[in-house]
């Protein structure tokens, strides 16, 4: 049986009186790559927010690392590692300062060549965060959630605007973060994105956990209960067609 990590109890919130998140329940096992799919407006960043610590819940329970939410909330956020919005980045300082700046922050020591290395920015290491592109952005915000030693790390939308082979660039290297042993959640409303990465999760719609498991397994169940695709599946498909034409190398080096 695997560990628990988060556990998640009749999660409610509401802002004024929208129902933003409508009694949500669910645990995140150590190790497991979790992704929170639903649409725009389903309620994903607003749940992932309240785990991290960095909006209020109006009701419900939650543990992270054994850690209660209401009162124990800064071991919870020394055990977790939240990934900025790049802009939240000082355009003006390298990816070597940003980083010293915020390890000082965090009160860690930190090898930034070492760290850039592992999300394959060394060539940026002296480059200002405003002269990276897209998935090198995407990358870097990735890095700087490794800086203090994270045992979970939260990533919203992490390829939201990424071209096909910066996406699966960042795919690969969210696999190595969960296989070196780090508990990844995440949030994506790309239906393959969530096939191809994730070991569990939990469909969100208006506020609601309206299916929760396996991707495999939900896929499944569905051809079980007799469904068909109206049309013929092919081999392949055009993104399928695009990556063959135009390489799988990165195109923002
Ligand atoms: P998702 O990340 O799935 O797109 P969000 O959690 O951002 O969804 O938002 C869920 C719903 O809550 C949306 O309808 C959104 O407009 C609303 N919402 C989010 N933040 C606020 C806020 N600070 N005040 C009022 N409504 C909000
Ligand atoms: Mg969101």
């Amino acid at each position: 049986m695997r560990e628990t990590i988060i556990s998640v109890k009749n999660l409610v919130k509401n802002y004024g009186d929208f129902k933003a998140v409508k009694d949500i329940s669910f645990d995140v096992f150590e190790g497991e790559i979790f992704g929170l799919l639903g649409p725009n407006g389903a309620g994903k960043s607003t749940t992932l927010e309240i785990i991290e610590t960095l909006r209020t819940k109006t009701s419900g329970s939650i543990t992270v690392n054994g850690f209660d939410l209401d009162k124990q909330p800064g071991d919870i956020k020394k055990i977790i590692g939240v990934q900025l919005q790049s802009s939240g980045f000082y355009p003006g300082l390298t990816l070597l300062e940003l980083i010293s700046l915020f390890a000082g922050l965090y009160n860690k020591e930190v090898d930034a060549m070492e760290l850039l290395k592992k999300v394959n920015l060394q060539d940026k290491a002296k480059n200002k965060s405003k002269e990276l592109s897209g998935g090198q952005k995407q990358r870097f915000s990735i890095a700087t959630t490794l800086i203090n030693q994270p045992k979970i790390i939260f990533l919203d939308e992490p390829t939201t605007g990424l071209d096909p082979q910066a996406r699966r660039n960042l795919w690969e290297l969210i696999k190595d973060i969960r296989n070196n042993g780090t508990t990844v959640i995440i949030t994506t409303h790309y239906m393959d994105e969530a096939e191809q990465l994730c070991d569990r999760i939990a469909i969100m719609d208006e506020g609601k956990i309206i299916s929760m498991d396996s991707p495999d397994k939900m896929i499944d169940d569905l051809v079980a209960t007799g469904f068909e695709r109206p049309k013929q599946v092919k081999a392949a498909n055009l993104e399928d067609v695009f990556i063959h034409l135009t390489g799988k190398e990165m195109r923002d080096e």
